[in-house]
């Protein structure tokens, strides 16, 4: 039924006899860099290449600062932190989300409300968001309360659901009329463009992960990014162990973390950042091939929003129902082609399913009919 499909597929990626959804691609200085820093002995949590690719990540997304951490969630928890969200507090999110953005959030004991996604962005409605808090919030001279539960609602964090951007610029109006900080989850989204803006730049906070399956990897790693120079210092120091510059001294001034990048993985992924460009492209070819394809067919191709370049991080269509959803998983996977549904809805996780919401409908929707397909870059004829 999908041999169409699985035979398009298998021309792309000829002589791989399982083809994944997401492979990492070392096609440059990888081996050199990551063997100097073995040779200059600065492996792990001081060194050069952390302070370089911080320089560099914040010089690609166009925030002034931008602090590396261990992976995508210790960003994301550090941020949320940062935002000035307490324990108790609440959190607007989207339901369609890897588990990570709501696990950050447990972890600053906050606790995420989720609000609808767009169906043509995949990320948080815009709309979804100002009717949420419309009906639910009320200003305090302390801030937004949620009427029903007591809890001030500090933060909002959209996600640019495999790499499409969402509504960012109309979600970051929102946050400013109603005062709440916005973190951009950005860790699919490296060098995607929301009306003409990097995505990652628009937040108060933005993450990006680094983590194996990303369009750049540095084994495992994720930074924060930020224009707020006092957010900045303060993000190294709560992932220093709050440890307080000094000779010789080990005084730590409250409870920090271990969230540093190691230098061993920086140096991987300044390797990888010089070939962001190439990657890009590749998969900017491939996500142009899988429109043709799926052009007058059944499937609907998940195309880059309007007004936004998308990086096209995981390709994805969209099936006409859940009974075909589950054919081509089926067909595809037992042909050696991976294929993937989006993750389980987060309302729908036991840890979650007691979150405040408002209607989830398109999620509900996209959550039946969502396919991810193989999407690693390719080498780009130069
Ligand atoms: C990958 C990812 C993260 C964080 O990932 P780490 O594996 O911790 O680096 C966070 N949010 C989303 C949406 C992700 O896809």
């Amino acid at each position: 039924m999908y041999d169409a499909l699985i035979q398009f597929i298998r021309e792309r990626f000829p002589g791989d006899a399982a083809i994944a959804l997401h492979e990492p691609h070392f096609w440059g200085n990888e081996k050199k860099y990551v063997s100097e820093a073995i040779s200059s002995t600065f492996v792990s949590s001081v060194g050069e290449h952390v302070i370089r690719f911080e320089e560099e990540i914040a010089a690609l997304i166009g925030t002034d600062f931008a602090v590396a951490a261990v992976n995508g969630t210790a960003a994301l928890h550090i941020s949320l932190i940062l935002s000035g969200a307490e324990s108790g507090d609440e959190v607007v999110t989207q339901p369609l989300t890897f588990v990570a953005t709501c696990n950050a959030m447990s972890y600053a004991g906050l606790n995420p409300v989720f609000v609808d996604v767009d169906r043509e962005t995949l990320g948080m409605s815009p709309l979804a968001l100002q009717q949420w808090l419309d009906e639910n919030v009320e200003r305090r001279d302390a801030g937004a309360f949620n009427r029903k539960t007591g809890r001030r609602v500090r933060a909002v964090v959209p996600m640019h659901t495999f790499g499409h951007p969402c509504r960012i610029d109309e979600i970051a109006k929102i946050c400013k009329d109603w005062n709440l900080k916005l973190i951009e989850d950005a860790a699919e989204s490296l060098g995607s463009l929301a009306g003409g803006k990097m995505t990652g730049s628009i937040g108060d906070f933005s993450i990006l992960s680094f983590n194996g399956n990303k369009i750049l990897t540095t084994g495992g790693g994720g930074m924060i990014c930020t224009n707020d120079e006092a957010a900045a210092k303060r993000a190294k120091h709560l992932t220093t162990t709050a440890k307080v510059p000094h000779s010789w001294d080990y005084i730590h001034d409250e409870v920090g973390y271990n969230y540093r990048m190691p230098n061993l993985n920086a140096a991987l992924g300044r390797a990888q950042l010089e070939q962001l460009d190439g990657f890009l492209t590749s998969k900017r070819r491939l996500a142009a091939e899988y429109r043709d394809f799926f052009t007058n067919r059944s499937e609907t191709f998940v195309d880059e929003p309007a007004g936004a370049k998308s990086n096209f991080w995981l390709n994805a269509i969209i099936m006409e129902n859940r009974a075909e959803r589950d054919i081509l998983l089926k067909t595809t996977n037992e042909a050696g082609v991976m294929t993937r549904p989006v993750w389980e809805l987060m309302h729908r996780l036991p840890m979650f399913s007691g979150a405040e919401r408002g209607d989830l409908a398109n999620a509900e929707w996209l959550a039946e009919r969502l396919v991810n397909l193989p999407s690693s870059a390719r080498k780009v004829a130069p």
